[in-house]
């Protein structure tokens, strides 16, 4: 079975770890701050770190010798999003996107190369799971995005390639690196993590990072349908995720997003909307209606937008939060997954 490789990225270590790192090389304590600040504020070669004795430089050099990934590729779209395919040292490439919203700037970052979890709609997991990413390497999207684009990012949201609940701990890792103040000092407000509903991990979330926000792929109003779709759904059923999800919002209280990919004729139907909005109803939730993004080699296609409109005033007239997501990027391979299979193929 794949694993999460070995932290071999000097972007994975706290200040407390680099501290044991840079005094382990006979550098005294402080140093460890200024690497860490350097490194957050996206420096990409040690000679950058002005303030750093160069014999420190060269032996921090020897050992961990690059940590930003390589774009690859990269597409601008004219609504200002920007689509990178990244490249960590031994060849793994990940797709990560950035967004400009009212709010501010965005990124999408992934958190595994591949994917295991089998959502059929899915670009990222048709050829299965090839490794987790590390906390650092997922920082280094970030780092590496904001060099690249020239512009501040204020909200990170984890829903590129991968399942970060089958990832946890880096997923933590990189929460607890860009939220220290020592360096990005990113707020956990800003930061949302997307799963297909891997209910441990959802308690595990709650009681770990509650301020983080938590957005669940839902994608059905009932067991029936989700389970053809996401073969997750087999192992942790329907009325168990939603007694999970509703657990979350009782220890954080804090609403939960459920996304929601409008398909023709698998779920978009008034009866799907009424369900849905039945299990919904008076309780702390957003519904993110997602126009699916159609993916070659998938039979799946997007709802059209009268059954989409209908799917959000059933939900509206029941007093349930709901969206459309915004299409960001259709001039460019737009979401999940595209840009990495059509660079392979
Ligand atoms: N594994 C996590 C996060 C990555 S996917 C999760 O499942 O939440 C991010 C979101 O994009 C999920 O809601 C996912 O179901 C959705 N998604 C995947 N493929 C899609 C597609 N072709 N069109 C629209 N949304 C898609």
């Amino acid at each position: 079975m794949p694993e999460t490789p070995e932290r071999n990225n000097i972007l994975d270590y706290t200040p407390e770890e680099l501290e044991t790192i840079v005094t382990g090389m006979g550098g005294q304590k402080f140093r460890a701050k200024q690497v860490f600040g350097w490194l957050s504020k996206g420096a990409a070669t040690y000679d950058e770190m002005s303030n750093v004795p160069k014999d420190l430089r060269e032996k921090l050099a020897e050992k961990y010798p690059s940590w930003l990934p390589e774009a690859v590729r990269m597409q601008k779209s004219k609504d200002g999003t920007v689509k990178c395919l990244f490249r960590f040292a031994d060849g793994t490439e990940v797709e990560s996107v950035f967004m400009k919203y009212e709010y501010g700037n965005s990124i999408c970052i992934s958190s595994q190369c591949g994917c295991r979890m089998g959502c059929t709609f899915c670009a990222s997991t048709m050829d299965g799971l090839a490794r987790g990413l590390t906390g650092g390497e997922m920082l280094g999207q970030v780092l590496a995005m904001r060099n690249l684009t020239g512009s501040d990012i204020g909200h990170v949201v984890i829903m590129g390639m991968g399942e970060p609940f089958d990832n946890y701990e880096e997923v933590s890792r990189f929460i607890r690196l860009i939220h220290d103040s020592r360096g990005y000092g990113l707020g956990l407000r800003n930061i949302t993590v997307s799963t297909c509903g891997i209910i441990p991990k959802i308690k595990e979330f709650a009681k770990d990072f509650p301020q983080v926000n938590l957005a669940v792929s839902l994608h059905a109003p009932n067991q029936q349908i989700r389970q053809k779709s996401m073969p997750v759904a087999k192992k942790y059923g329907y009325d168990e995720l939603m007694r999970a999800c509703r657990e979350y919002t009782e220890i954080t209280g804090r609403r939960i997003t459920f996304e929601y990919a409008v398909i023709d004729g698998l779920n978009d139907s008034a009866a799907c909307a009424e369900e849905l909005a039945g299990r919904l109803k008076g309780w702390l939730t957003h519904v993110n209606l997602i126009p699916l993004n159609e993916v070659e080699g998938r039979d799946y296609r997007t709802a059209n937008g009268k059954s989409v409109k209908r799917f959000k005033d059933i939900l509206d007239k029941n007093g349930v939060a709901v969206t459309v997501r915004r299409t960001l990027g259709n001039d460019i391979d737009a979401a999940c997954g595209q840009l990495r299979r059509r660079h392979a193929g």
